[in-house]
């Protein structure tokens, strides 16, 4: 920690590098705010990296106790609700990142600030965009993940995507589709329901979307969302043997390769060249979606397994694009703001100066650790 002793927890949505911490804070007994959908997912994650590290014998990060006092202490506000913290006024919108994800706004004295948090201003199958709708804000904090790449338009990635899975189908082999468990499996299985194809879902995809079901006015049309998820398409752990023996669609956990049922499958088709692992996301380094991709090769406890199956990477990502991201800091400046911060991204710096550059208005791109007054 550095020495802050926050009073009040906002978390923007339910991924780990927003929310996994947070149960470590509980002897400050903070006050917690975010939506429904975000304290359940943030209790999810918590339980399973608690287990994950007892069963690898790292550290433990913290103990049930401290997850349960966190999902106790959990306030749920939903978006457009206004609530007071600290001195501040704050309202959630919208983010379109994940169920849940909001952009964060913060009023004192006067001075406003919005921190949009992980931010997808383009409509998917499971969600709805960003809000279009926000409030003038003085101070932006915008993530950066995709500044300086866009993504491939939806309906042409969809469509190599589909034709892919298909061509896998056709020959005889298994198509296996790892997947995050919070929105992209879901938005994966939405996606192959579209196009008339049947998936089995194994992993912890099925858990969230047990969330989802609590909370349906996080989901753009959950109905449909409801029509994929049968009982007949999860897998349960004795099902596996027998489904991959013919030519299948499984989509599943871990998204990177590194843990979860996918390394089963991979165990069942590493040899065969007919069947092929469909990559939805992004692939960190050092993780086992990264080494196969580059190397062709995973690693599974401490064992290497060269991949004779087919391997392909899609970008199906859940932030904005720098095309996005510029229009989003244009459309707040054009509003009003005068100071930008980009964070949350591999080259802040660049964005900080393209919004000095082309917008004319401050922008300071904070390193990690560094304190800023404003
Ligand atoms: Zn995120």
């Amino acid at each position: 920690m550095n020495g802050l002793r926050p009073k009040t927890l906002i978390i923007s949505h339910g991924h780990l590098d927003h929310c996994g911490l947070a149960p470590n804070l509980m002897d400050l007994e903070p006050e917690i705010y975010c939506t429904s959908v975000t304290a359940r997912l943030s209790g999810l994650l918590a339980r399973d990296t608690l287990k994950i590290s007892e069963k690898r014998g790292h550290n433990i990060p913290y103990y049930t106790e401290e997850i349960q006092e966190f999902e106790r202490k959990a306030r749920p506000v939903e978006y457009r609700e206004e609530f007071e913290t600290s001195g501040f006024t704050a309202c959630f919108y919208d983010a379109g990142h994940i169920p849940g994800s909001s952009l964060v706004y913060l009023e004192k004295d006067r001075q406003s600030l919005i921190y949009t948090g992980d931010i997808n201003t383009i409509q998917t199958e499971l969600l709805n965009g960003a809000e279009t709708k926000l409030p003038a804000s003085d101070i932006l904090l915008i993530e950066s993940t995709y500044f300086g790449r866009n993504h491939t338009p939806r309906a042409r990635l969809e469509k190599r995507f589909i034709e892919s899975v298909r061509e896998t189908l056709d020959c005889g082999g298994k198509a296996i589709i790892p997947a995050f468990s919070i929105g992209r499996t879901q938005e994966i299985m939405l996606i192959l329901k579209k196009y008339g194809l049947h998936a089995y879902v194994d992993g912890m995809g099925a858990d969230v979307y047990d969330i989802m079901k609590r909370a349906p006015e996080y989901i753009r049309d959950f109905n449909k969302l409801q029509k994929v998820f049968t009982s007949s398409n999860i897998v349960d752990p004795e099902q596996r043997k027998e489904i991959i023996k013919e030519p299948c669609i499984i989509v599943t956990s871990a998204g990177m390769l590194n843990g979860g049922p996918v390394l089963y499958y991979l165990n069942e088709i590493y040899d065969d060249p007919k069947s092929k692992i469909h990559l939805t996301g992004y692939q960190a380094e050092g993780t086992n979606g990264r080494k196969a991709i580059e190397s062709g090769y995973i690693e599974d406890r401490s064992v290497i397994i060269h991949l004779n199956c087919r391997i392909e990477l899609y970008d199906f990502s859940a932030h904005c694009g720098d095309t996005q991201l510029k229009e989003l800091v244009k459309k707040f400046c054009d509003n009003g703001t005068e100071t930008v911060f980009p964070i949350h991204g591999d080259n802040t710096q660049g964005f900080a100066d393209w919004i000095k550059e082309e917008i004319g208005v401050g922008a300071t791109a904070p390193v990690n650790g560094e304190t800023i007054y404003i």
